[in-house]
């Protein structure tokens, strides 16, 4: 199996294209453009070139010893997204996405953002190009995320808040399809996850695959070996795809996608979109068909977590792909958890995550102990924790 979509954009039943007429040929010319460079020698030595010198890759992989010492199971390892330039992952496909935008010829950039971290980084590159950049983003998020607003005005972007729906990433998206739908000549949808209508899964993932491949490069330079185990968050879906991508023909290699668990089960409470009990179930959102969390009549639920990040009722249409064929698991952490593991991380090997990558460690605190001491996880560590200090100082 190579995991590649079909052409229409569907792994197995997943993925594809639900957009409004006007979108269609759009998303045809970005597909194009897509696999144009995805082919391009010059493309992909520039995009390499400006993940080396603008946003300091390969980052590392850190073996977590005390942390492993502390569990008294399996050896961890992070992998050190949050080194990365703006702090977290999402740079990666920013700086993908505005090489093609400018191979496109677009002069004018809008994105959508959750936790801020994509719209920091989509700010980031526009301000590195000299591009026109407009952010939406939730107005229950602006609150949340003060200090990444302030960062994207910063570095010249508009902010523009969103005041509709729960006021959180979902509505931000919305806005964002319904500017690009407007605009759509002059402007290049610059989407932040593994989501949303083909090409973007696909293109997102591979601009996030260099997370994997440096992985199995350092891993196997350090124990000669695979790992036993990934873990990784799963918000929208793109760093975990981005570390799994790399190993899913690795049949030894088990994988699981951390979810946000939330307050409790209940629907309404949670982001746990492969939670059946708690609401997920198939359908389509902002042009994809995956698992969603939605009542009985089909409305889309509200969700919560104490996280931005990860706080959305779909997920990436590969991720529903891989859950429906048993690849890869996927587990849940709840707020408070996640809490735990952001202060237990911080106090073993001096590193503040960000509460979305605090998911992860919360999982990896519960499996690793029952695992051997010759045995490895990789954990994406997705982003880092200075943005969300404030908010869990108010909390404890
Ligand atoms: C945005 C974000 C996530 C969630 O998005 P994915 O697409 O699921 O990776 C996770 N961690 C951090 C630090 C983020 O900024």
């Amino acid at each position: 199996m190579n995991f590649q979509p079909n052409e229409c954009g569907y792994w197995g039943e997943f993925g594809g294209r639900f957009v409004p007429e006007t979108l269609m040929s759009p998303l045809e010319e970005l597909t194009k453009s897509y696999f144009a460079v995805r082919d391009d020698a010059n493309f992909q030595a520039e995009f390499q070139q400006l993940l080396r010198n603008f946003s300091g890759r390969p980052t590392p992989l850190f073996h977590a010893k005390r942390l492993s010492e502390t569990l008294g199971g399996a050896q961890i390892y992070l992998k050190r997204e949050d080194l990365n330039h703006t702090g977290s992952h999402k740079i990666n496909n920013a700086i993908g996405q505005i090489l093609l935008a400018r191979k496109m010829g677009k002069k004018r950039i809008i994105a959508e953002t959750g936790a801020g971290q994509h719209g920091v980084a989509t700010a980031t590159v526009c301000a590195l190009f000299g591009l026109e950049c407009v952010v939406y983003m939730g107005a229950e998020d602006v609150r949340r995320q003060a200090l990444n607003v302030f960062r994207m005005k910063l570095l010249g972007a508009e902010v523009r808040e969103v005041d509709a729906g729960a006021k959180t990433l979902k509505d931000a998206i919305n806005e964002a399809l319904r500017d690009w739908v407007t605009n759509v000549k002059t402007t290049y949808y610059l989407l932040g996850s593994a989501l949303g209508p083909h090409p973007y899964p696909l293109m997102v993932r591979d601009f996030q695959s260099v997370i994997g491949r440096e992985t199995r490069e350092q891993i196997l330079e350090r124990t000669g070996d695979l790992p036993d185990c990934l873990v990784a968050c799963v918000g929208g879906g793109s760093n975990a795809i981005g570390l799994f991508h790399s190993f899913l023909q690795d049949e030894k290699v088990r994988m699981i996608g951390v979810e946000a668990g939330g307050k409790s089960d209940n629907l309404g409470e949670h982001a746990a979109r492969f939670n059946k009990a708690g609401g997920g179930k198939i359908g389509v959102l902002q042009g994809t068909k995956s698992f969603l969390l939605q009542d009985e009549h089909g409305q889309i639920a509200l969700t919560h977590s104490i996280s931005a990040g990860l706080d959305y009722a779909s997920v990436g249409p590969e991720h529903a792909f891989l859950q429906s064929i048993g690849r890869v698991e996927y587990a849940s952490a709840n707020d408070e958890e996640a809490l735990q593991a952001f202060q237990t991380l911080s106090h073993t090997e001096g590193i503040i995550p960000a509460l979305e990558s605090a998911h992860g460690i919360a999982h990896v605190l519960k499996i690793a102990p029952e695992m051997s001491p010759n045995q490895t996880i990789i954990v994406n560590l997705s982003g880092r924790g200075d943005k969300d200090v404030q908010q869990v100082a108010e909390i404890l």
